[in-house]
């Protein structure tokens, strides 16, 4: 053989060994896909898929069923691979994928509904293509299987009903009493207004219908998506028969209870905008001889009151928390033990207000919303910090001084007026027994006893109904 033929296999060989390298390096990097489909072991008629790969710089997972019916499976199928091939194009774009920054694709579902009627698949796909961090989407796509199409929420419902008021009107009512939730009313008021949009994301279910908020619709992206399930018994003004139908709707499996449900209407205020209105508030208690008292006078005249109590006496009768909220009478904040708080660095001023927040918190479970520094004397710092309604008073009988219940009585009735804020101490004996004459004689007068922020509540719904000039 010449020197140039050995050459020649010499090279040659080197290509196959570079080549083999090179492929084996891709092969590594972007791995093999690996694919299995095995029958649903809870649900007949259902097999799922899964495409595996676990390569060095990229890994996905994806899942997915199929229910042999042409238009489901056709769409489930789009959905998944069109989510795939871009994922895939995105990393073969991609230049110098870190190990460490591993792109990933995991596509999985939820069967949440499977009846007879229709099927309610919830699909969440996350996504990490080397960014500082990954992405989470959801979809749920409901299929109707004796109409062959897919469901939007206008197909749920009955033409010529207003369903889009009722499920905001619900879901507003609803959300609001989860306390992180209402911290921004704006928000939650605009992700829950009457519109398609708003509604859009949902799985009818065997009971229920449970409605997805995105993260940012009705609460600060960092809460992430909310939910909320609403009973179909509520809607069955709305909801067209086939969907109430509880043979139909029945699922295959039991379905876990919903993680946040309406089961009630929310009840209308019972306030009257027309009627005048005012609010009692109780300073420096709870004190259980005197608190009582004032609570009892309440209950009899169907009135509501604020308490603002002190942390350090709510540590003595944490008890009487309870019976406070009982008669639907609010609690405030009024500090720890009474100081000044201008006079306080104002970390300690913020301390003495959170301190009492969670001993509240500990003692009923219940959050106070407003804040009435001792003394009224409070400023900008501290109110920022504090982040409360601050709560101030109209009226100021000084029963604290007086400790006379006839005068006290009658100053505070001689001050009265719709839309006042009474500001009494349910700690002196003399000012609860005043307390009790007041609202028996207020009652009589035709007020309604309210909480500040039932008073605020009220205040707003005038503005809303005084028609615009
Ligand atoms: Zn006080």
């Amino acid at each position: 053989m010449s020197v140039k033929g050995t050459w020649s296999i010499i090279l040659f060989a080197l290509a196959i060994i570079i080549g083999a390298v090179v492929f084996f390096q891709n092969q590594q990097a972007s791995g093999t896909e690996k694919k299995n489909v095995k029958q649903d072991t809870n649900y007949k008629n259902v097999e799922i898929v899964t495409l595996v790969n676990d390569g060095k710089f990229m890994r996905y997972a994806v899942n997915y069923p199929l229910f042999h019916q042409k238009e489901l499976d056709d769409k489930i199928q789009s959905y998944a691979n069109s989510a795939l091939e871009h994922f895939k194009k995105t990393f073969s774009e991609a230049k110098d994928i870190d190990e460490n920054k591993r792109f990933e694709l995991n596509i999985d579902y939820d069967m949440v509904h499977y009846a007879k009627q229709s099927v309610a698949i919830h699909f969440t796909t996350y996504t990490y293509t080397g960014q500082q961090s990954g992405t989470t989407n959801h979809l749920t796509i409901n299929f109707d299987f004796q109409k062959k199409n897919f469901l939007d929420t206008k197909d749920l419902f009955l033409p010529k009903t207003n369903y889009l008021k009722k499920l905001s009107y619900i879901t507003y009512t609803e959300l609001r009493k989860d306390k992180t939730l209402s911290k921004d009313q704006p928000l939650l008021q605009k992700g829950t207004a009457p519109t398609a949009q708003n509604f859009s994301q949902f799985a009818l279910k065997e009971k229920y219908v449970e409605f997805y908020f995105p993260a940012s619709q009705v609460a600060a992206e960092d809460l992430g998506s909310q939910t909320l399930a609403i009973k179909k018994t509520l809607l069955k003004d709305i909801l067209k028969p086939e969907y109430m139908n509880k043979t139909k709707n029945k699922n295959e499996i039991k379905e876990p209870p919903p993680k946040r449900k309406a089961v009630k209407l929310p009840q209308k205020s019972k306030l009257d905008p027309n009627k005048k209105a005012i609010a009692l508030t109780f300073d420096d208690g709870p004190n259980p001889a005197t608190t009582t008292k004032i609570l009892d006078a309440l209950k009899v005249n169907k009135g509501h009151a604020t308490f603002f109590v002190l942390g350090s006496r709510v540590q003595y009768y944490p008890g009487m928390l309870a019976d406070i909220l009982k008669g639907g009478n609010e609690i405030g904040n009024h500090s720890y033990n009474h100081p000044l708080l201008t006079r306080l660095p104002l970390k300690q001023a913020v301390k003495q207000v959170e301190d009492t927040q969670q001993l509240i918190e500990k003692a009923s479970g219940y959050t106070p919303t407003h804040f009435r520094p001792p003394y009224g004397g409070t400023n900008q710092d501290i109110n920022q910090a504090v982040d409360m309604k601050v709560s101030l008073w109209d009226v100021d009988p000084e029963d604290w001084k007086i400790r006379n219940s006839q005068q006290i009585t009658s100053h505070v009735l001689s001050h009265a007026a719709d839309g006042r804020t009474v500001l009494m101490h349910d700690i002196y004996d003399s000012s609860a027994r005043a307390a009790v004459k007041i609202i028996h004689e207020l009652t009589k007068q035709g007020y309604q006893l309210v909480t500040v922020s039932e008073l605020e509540q009220l205040k707003k719904e005038r503005i809303e109904q005084t028609p615009v000039q």
